[in-house]
């Protein structure tokens, strides 16, 4: 399509991916906007980021670029890095048939597993190959600084008139060389709100299985572009609905199969919350969605080694947690830093409930106080037990009053010891708090989703 036919202009392009395009058609190579950057032009959209395919290999992508540090090995490319936006560059694939012409420089390889998924795919080739080797045919258009055209090898500008994600080539096939495609038609449906064509749905229950091969630390990733982008709540179905959501969360997974509704509704205000969040532009943590998503199965684990209370409250807890989180750790790789907030929102709730003395304020500066007090709000609209809600209502309060009355808050506590209540650890909560608001259900809606 020539400039007149398309939408795509330089004005559209972020001029660090401008920059790129020009320097490699300098160099003499060929070089095109490819992937999300011309789809989401010609769908009206901001694209995310912008990938370029060229001709040049990665290193004589390094040797034009001061700025380009090579990454990936089953899958090599460049990234040209302009302070915190990165241009991902990637030389053209070529056909695998190919391979043994290139295996003999022995950087060019490609590898594949028993269940023909590739394990490298640094195969070179021409623009109409690299074509045929992307994933949908709406990803496979291309767009030229040099004449400004989109070229269309796969009928993708149909497919995006259509709104319909369809892959490039034979589905089984392509989903063997590489799982995650499953993850990616689900992910490109749901965020441009396209239709998976019959043929590459069919064969993804079927195939489910093969995502047991992805390394964890890639699941991550995809749990971060699936979980973390304003469009939790319908990915998370569509997973389900393929059989995928178990090579996420697998304990999560077999409590859902088995009917706990209650674990449902939770994770699902949890996702909720999340798409609310980013799509109001408020930072998340993802650390907050794997708290949220093993919660229950955490409180289970430490139900199981405590039948007989005979493990003191946090000892069970420590050990219950050293059972989840490895095995979690084996479907998605999360980074000790997130580990870290999950068990420190996790321990807040505990702390949350008990108040007396100096215990609320100290609660009050945990550096993540306001992610564990978000995590209470969500238990209290989910469990909408008495004392839950009390609580939740108590330090929703407590945030809201100047410190004399906080101080007066505490004292409350103090003086309603002995209510009615009946558990050991319930005499904590006030009857009624001294400056109890108007707060209800609908305002712990509210601030949780802040
Ligand atoms: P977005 O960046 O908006 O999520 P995108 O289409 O740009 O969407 P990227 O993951 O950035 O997706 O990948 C860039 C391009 O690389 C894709 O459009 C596609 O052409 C190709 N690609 C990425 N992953 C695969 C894959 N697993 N198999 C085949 N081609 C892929
Ligand atoms: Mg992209």
């Amino acid at each position: 399509m020539s400039r007149d036919q398309h939408p795509v202009s330089r004005k559209l392009l972020s001029p660090s991916a401008l920059k790129v395009l020009y320097r490699l058609n300098k160099g003499g190579y060929e070089a095109y906007l490819v992937g999300g950057g011309v789809r989401d032009i010609l769908l009206g959209l901001k694209p995310k980021d912008f990938d370029i395919a060229t001709n040049a290999t990665p290193d004589e992508i390094k040797g034009l670029f001061r700025n380009c540090r090579l990454i990936g090995r089953r899958f090599r490319l460049a990234h040209i890095v302009f302070g915190r936006e990165i241009i991902e560059v990637a030389t053209f694939r070529g056909h695998h048939d190919n391979a043994s012409k290139q295996e003999k420089s022995c950087t060019k390889t490609s590898k594949q597993s028993e269940h023909g998924m590739l394990l490298r795919d640094n195969i070179y080739g021409t623009i109409d190959e690299d074509a045929e080797r992307r994933d949908f045919t709406i990803n496979a258009l291309y767009y030229s600084a040099k004449d400004f055209k989109v070229y269309d090898f796969a009928n993708g500008v149909k497919d995006v008139e259509n709104k319909m994600i369809r892959l490039i080539g034979d589905p089984e096939t392509r989903y063997r060389e590489d799982p995650v495609r499953m993850l990616r038609a689900i992910r490109f449906a749901t965020k441009l709100d396209m239709e998976i064509s019959a043929e590459t749905k069919a064969p993804i229950k079927e195939l489910s299985t093969l995502m047991a091969n992805i390394p964890a630390a890639r699941m991550f990733e995809e749990f971060l572009k699936l979980f973390i982008s304003g469009k939790a709540v319908a990915n998370y179905e569509q997973l389900r609905s393929y059989d995928l959501f178990t090579y996420f969360f697998p304990a999560v997974d077999q409590e859902l199969n088995k009917g706990n509704q209650l674990l449902e509704r939770f994770i699902l205000l949890a996702m909720e919350n999340t798409d609310k969040r980013l799509n109001n532009n408020q930072r998340v943590t993802p650390a907050f969605l794997f708290a949220a998503m093993l919660w229950y199965p955490l409180q289970r684990y430490i139900q199981q080694i405590n039948v007989n209370n005979q493990l003191a409250p946090q000892d069970a807890f420590f050990a219950a947690l050293s059972e989840v989180m490895p095995e979690q750790q084996r479907s998605i790789s999360i980074p000790k830093r997130f580990q870290g907030v999950m068990k420190d929102i996790w321990i807040l709730q505990d702390k949350l409930a008990r108040r007396e003395g100096k215990r609320a304020f100290k609660s009050f500066e945990h550096p993540k106080f306001r992610a564990g007090y978000d995590f209470l709000l969500l238990r209290a609209e989910i469990e909408n037990t008495p004392e839950l809600i009390e609580l939740a209502r108590w330090w929703t309060d407590f945030q809201a009053v100047s410190n004399d009355a906080r101080v007066q808050m505490i004292k409350g506590i103090k003086t309603s010891t002995g209510s009615k209540r009946r558990s050991p650890r319930k005499r904590r909560k006030p009857k009624s708090t001294a400056n109890s608001s108007s707060a209800d259900n609908s305002h712990i809606n509210d601030s949780s989703s802040e």
